[in-house]
């Protein structure tokens, strides 16, 4: 069956501590969708304690267990209830990933005395003072834990970079001093080097630290017996520590599946990328959601044929985790770029149908967004979408990119999943499109499975259906009265 994945959280899921069991209440329903796997939000306790989204990164190993940042849980819930969702998840047959920020940690326990230099935040290769003592918040020692899983204590020699002097009470960007020590290599060039994102910059050149990280993603999954990591941030992270920490994983436990968050359109730097981290792992396809972004803001000025255009989809198809939004991508978060309504079903469609790619479907697409900027849930959409992906989307697949303003495509179906589908997608008005589906359709009778159109398409003797959509829509053309669940 084909692949699907759900990340199942957005920025403003309902922190009551429910998380965990509503998802565990969900699990069966998910694996009767079509749903293979389910990214979990991180859950380790972050700075921020019940309120932290788990990207502020504190104790990776308080998992909801111990009374830090103010509270035993975390946003999501319990260790307990944590351990039980991942257990009745995979009893429904989905694969749980586990997001894992390994780049920063915030909310240290104690500030440090330590030598750093200023730098330009424009380009930290340039340094904006002379060096000397700052106080950082840089000492983690964890004191509720006391030191049940680990006792590995973490000081200003473990971290290359914090945003904050408590001597001066000023921010900025500081590079912590010390033997042979800089910002790493092998992380994006932007900003000249972007090792620093945020929080204290944790030096994975340091080899303690590797040892430590290396113990804990032991742990974690050992405990939590998840199926895969979703690693943030990794442009932040040198290459060659993420490539032999997967490398590591992927050896030691079977079928370990790792995807990570590259966040750049920039279609070189992701084949630099991979290639610097020996292809040992999956990234998301930025650049084909900037391409849905674009093509949702422009409408009928964009050309459809160029929709996947040095995507990572095309580019790199065993590599390519597709999305259309996620939670940074939402309205008003950090990397805000939100896919416009009218735009989104068929950006669903495109990863959900295409042979390329490991479609991930966004919880607030699916359920919507509550909050300041609420957004509607289009779960009867993607829930078709997802239908005629679970049955409809298998063999071959034959472009019919015929003019910039309507595209589509044919999966001709396999041993296993014999039934063709014809795809349909238009950015301006009603048009069809004639596809060939085999002599062995000829005479049969195909419906929109979508619903956006009504009418009937016959398959003529040759093989080939005149095959409809609306204008800014998208049809899913099905043949009438196949029963398959
Ligand atoms: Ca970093």
């Amino acid at each position: 069956m084909n692949k699907t994945m759900l990340q199942g959280f957005n920025w403003f899921t309902s922190g009551d501590g429910q998380f965990y069991n509503r998802v565990s209440d969900y699990a069966w329903t998910l694996k009767d969708l079509g749903f293979t796997g389910i990214w979990l939000p991180p859950a380790f306790k972050g700075a921020a304690g019940g309120y932290d989204v788990g990207y502020g990164t504190y104790d990776l190993y308080d998992l909801g267990e111990f009374d830090q940042k103010g509270t035993v849980r975390t946003k999501n819930g319990t260790k307990e209830e944590y351990l039980k969702c991942i257990w009745v998840l995979k009893e429904a047959g989905i694969k749980v990933y586990a997001d894992v920020v390994l780049n920063h940690k915030g909310g240290a326990d104690y500030k440090e005395l330590f030598k750093a230099v200023r730098v330009n935040p424009d380009n930290r290769l340039e340094e904006i003072e002379a060096p000397k003592d700052i106080e950082g918040f840089t000492g983690f020692n964890f004191p509720n834990r006391k030191g049940k899983y680990s006792e590995f204590v973490w000081n200003f020699n473990h971290f290359s970079g914090t945003d904050y002097d408590d001597i001066t009470k000023e921010s900025g960007i500081y590079k912590i001093l010390g033997d042979n020590k800089s910002w790493s290599q092998g992380v994006s060039q932007e900003k000249g080097n972007y090792d620093y994102l945020m929080f204290a910059d944790i030096n994975h050149d340091h080899p303690d630290v590797k040892e430590e990280l290396y113990r804990w993603a032991d742990w974690y999954i050992q405990e939590t017996r998840v199926d895969g990591f979703r690693l943030d941030a990794v442009k932040h992270i040198n290459d060659y520590f993420v490539r032999d920490f997967v490398k590591y994983l992927q050896q030691k436990y079977e079928g370990f599946y790792v995807f990570a968050e590259y966040w750049s359109a920039n279609t070189g730097s992701k084949d630099n990328y991979l290639y610097q981290t020996d292809y040992e792992f999956d990234l998301f396809d930025v650049k084909l959601h900037y391409n849905f972004y674009e093509a949702s803001l422009q409408g009928e000025h964009f050309d459809l044929r160029t929709i996947f255009d040095n995507s990572l989809m095309i580019n790199h198809p065993f590599h390519a985790v597709t999305f259309v939004d996620n939670h940074d991508s939402q309205p008003d978060q950090a990397l805000s770029s939100w896919v416009e309504d009218w735009f989104k079903p068929l950006a669903y469609a495109m990863i959900l149908m295409h042979k390329n790619g490991f479609p991930c479907v966004f919880a607030g697409d699916y359920f919507g967004i509550e909050g300041e900027h609420p957004q509607p849930g289009k779960k009867d959409t993607i829930d078709k979408l997802l239908y005629c992906r679970k049955n409809f989307a298998y063999g071959d697949q034959d472009d019919y990119f015929i003019n910039s303003n309507c595209i589509g495509w044919v999966r001709q179906g396999d041993n296993e999943y014999p039934h063709p589908s014809a795809t349909l997608f238009s950015n301006k008005e009603d048009s069809m499109i004639s596809m060939y589906l085999g002599e062995h359709q000829a005479n049969k009778t195909y419906s929109d499975y979508t619903g956006h159109h009504l009418a009937k398409v016959i398959i003529n003797e040759a093989g080939y259906g005149d095959f409809l959509v609306h204008g800014q829509s998208v049809s899913i053309w099905i043949e009438d009265g196949i029963n398959i669940k």
